[in-house]
């Protein structure tokens, strides 16, 4: 049913300084890069063996993104957990009590189902469950 962690998902004030490290420094390749107008963010994706480091850059302090960093710093945001099935995942999560942030998965273009847990129910930790397209 957990298949593997997907990504770890990383705020940075700013993705060209951050890569100084993640990329120069440590040696992973830089894979695919999205700007996202409608999240009011940049994204880099640096793979790490099956899973993946995402940087994400809010490029806007209105977005929900821009307004954590702000808050909390640069850091840890989120872990990503890939499942087979995210309904069942979802009902097992609220069988245990555990909060949801969504109570029903969300969809990207891609057609990635996510949903995410709520930090009180994880020892503070954000969790994203995930879901790809061609697993059904
Ligand atoms: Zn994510």
């Amino acid at each position: 049913m957990i298949k593997q962690i997907n990504h770890v998902a990383i705020l940075v004030e700013n993705l060209d300084q951050s890569l100084t490290f993640w990329r120069d420094a440590l040696g992973l390749p830089v894979g695919k890069t999205e700007n996202n107008p409608g999240e009011n963010v940049n994204i880099a994706f640096l793979p790490v063996g099956d899973s993946e480091i995402e940087l994400l850059e809010p490029i806007s302090t209105d977005s929900a993104l821009g307004k954590f960093l702000a808050k909390r710093g640069q850091g840890m945001h989120h872990i990503c957990v890939e499942v087979d099935d995210i309904e069942a995942t979802m009902q097992q999560m609220v069988a245990h009590d555990i909060q949801m942030i969504n109570d029903t998965p969300k969809a990207r273009e891609d057609g990635t189902r996510y949903a995410f847990v709520h930090p009180k129910s994880t020892s503070g930790v954000l969790v994203e469950l995930y879901e790809l397209p061609n697993d059904a």
